[in-house]
């Protein structure tokens, strides 16, 4: 059996809790390993070795922490084909994504980061008859805790990790016990690129006890946090009281509109993707799709042919596009909307059911879902399903298009497809999102800002603002005489 235990100070260490949780495989659904199941005391352990590492680390040159950070990624990418398998197997992702989007993308955030710490800088502002000139000193917070969702495991948790430590501080961390696998890799990483010990400490549990002894810990002084909107209340409720810095990225219910005016090929193509790439457990997915009423039936007969060509099976075969569900509770909870969504007077246009893989039979799999829905308040239009799930919906006007869009709680990301770039702009503006793309999707360019509204977070990650929100920034001000 496979143990995958903390990394702590260098080193890799069992926990001191002594015990342990079932590790799945959900392609399938069998137990594939152990994962400590870390205690407070696990936590405490880390936070030692951060803190002992923290004066030197924040001390660094910036070319010497550039310098590690390179390596890890260029370690990253030498051990890609490793990695890829065990994110694949851990999550259920197709391999072929975890090889072309996850890894590559795990090692583009050090390489990131690395380049862009090199960059950064602050600002002086000198108030010309007063003769004084101010500039901001951007610090290191010290130690920081950052927590990581299961559905892009290492490409998230590096997304945190990397501009933490690129910063100058050193970093608690805990990838989600559902897909533990490639952070514990990252440990043996971590250390042949020559990271101080105790820099960044890897720490595997639950939620309820690892991560909350992480946010609740009294020294640790700022929380990323990247997962579900109830989580990140709960932790905002542990952490606000302790006047941590907080950045939270949480759920999406993003939506896909779509008008008559675009190039219709390309939004066929990429509307495939945005719905169901990763099994739609990205929280970018656009899963709530209006289509302007003239092109609504062409749209509903073309997409549906789409989706039901998409092949559901073993995520290590090349030709497979839809892998398996991360767990079975997960599954249970999607296959659960479809139900309400029937419940609600909502038609299901194809998928929705279990799908059973030859060799594979105990595996999480699903066929992918197109509703379509009559009324956008229905609650499969309005709450986060987080899988293979998709409401399809007319509307007539763009004043009724952005209306529906913004009838929910959430933020987080949003597609418009239109070649008329008035419209772009007038949309654009009105949007409650963080994210507007406009003829595209999940194009993400490092350097911009990452981030939702409403219930999808507070704070942006993302180039320089991930360094800001990683460093206290201080206004020094002197006065100078003539
Ligand atoms: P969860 O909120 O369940 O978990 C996220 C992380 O928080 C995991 O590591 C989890 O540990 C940990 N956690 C759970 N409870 C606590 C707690 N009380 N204190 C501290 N840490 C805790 O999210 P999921 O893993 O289910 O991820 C899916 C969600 O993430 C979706 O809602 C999705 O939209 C959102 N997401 C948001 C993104 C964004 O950028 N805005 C990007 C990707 C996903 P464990 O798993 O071990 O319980």
């Amino acid at each position: 059996m496979e143990k995958i235990i903390n990394y702590i100070n260098g080193e890799y260490c069992e926990p001191l809790s002594e015990e342990w949780i079932d590790n799945y495989n959900p392609s399938k659904g069998e137990v594939f390993g152990v994962i400590a199941n870390s205690n407070e005391a696990d936590v405490e352990k880390a936070y030692r070795a951060a803190k002992e590492a923290y004066p030197a680390w924040s001390n660094s040159t910036i070319e010497e922490r550039s310098r590690v950070l390179l390596k890890i990624a260029s370690l990253i990418e030498v051990n890609l084909e490793r990695l890829a398998k065990a994110e694949s197997e851990d999550n259920g992702k197709p391999l072929s994504l975890a090889r072309s989007v996850d890894i590559p993308r795990a090692s583009a955030n050090f390489r990131f980061f690395g380049n862009a710490i090199t960059q950064f800088a602050s600002e002086a502002h000198e108030s010309v008859g007063l003769n004084t000139i101010n500039f901001t000193l951007r610090q290191p917070i010290g130690v920081v805790g950052c927590i990581s969702p299961w559905n892009l495991p290492l490409y998230l948790f590096t997304w945190k990790v990397a501009p933490a430590i690129a910063a100058g501080n050193t970093v608690v961390a805990k990838p989600s016990e559902v897909t533990p696998k490639t952070a514990f890799l990252l440990g043996e990483i971590l250390s042949k690129a020559g990271l101080p010990k105790g820099v960044l400490n890897i720490v595997h549990g639950t939620g309820p006890t690892a991560g909350q002894a992480i946010v609740a810990h009294p020294k640790i002084k700022a929380i990323s946090f990247t997962g579900g909107t109830k989580t990140g209340e709960h932790i905002a409720r542990t952490a606000a009281p302790m006047f941590k810095k907080l950045s939270l990225e949480l759920g999406g219910k993003n939506p896909n509109l779509i008008f008559a005016d675009c190039d219709y090929e390309t939004m066929l193509d990429v509307t495939v993707r945005s719905s169901f790439a990763n099994q739609g457990q990205i929280c970018l997915c656009g899963s709530r799709i209006f289509v302007e009423r003239s092109i609504y039936e062409q749209f509903r007969e073309d997409f549906v042919a789409r989706v039901r060509e998409l092949k559901v099976g073993d995520p290590f075969d090349d030709s497979t596009r839809i892998g398996a569900l991360v767990s079975e509770p997960h599954m249970e909870k999607v296959l659960s909307y479809i139900e309400l969504a029937k419940e609600e007077g909502g038609k299901v246009l194809c998928g929705g059911n279990r799908v059973t893989v030859p060799g594979l039979e105990n595996g999480y799999y699903l066929q992918p879902a197109v509703i379509e829905v009559y009324d956008d308040q229905c609650r499969v239009n309005q709450e986060e399903i987080f899988g293979p799930v998709v409401t399809i919906m007319p509307f007539d006007t763009e004043e009724e298009a952005l209306q529906m869009a913004n009838s929910v709680r959430y933020g987080l990301s949003s597609t418009i497809w239109t070649s008329n770039i008035d419209r772009t702009m007038r949309i654009s503006k009105k949007i409650e999102a963080g994210i507007v793309w406009v003829n595209t999707w999940l194009n993400r360019d490092l350097r911009t800002p990452f981030g939702g509204v409403k219930a999808s977070g507070v704070g942006r990650e993302g180039g320089f603002e991930a360094l800001r929100f990683f460093t206290e920034p201080k206004n020094v001000c002197i006065k100078y005489s003539e």
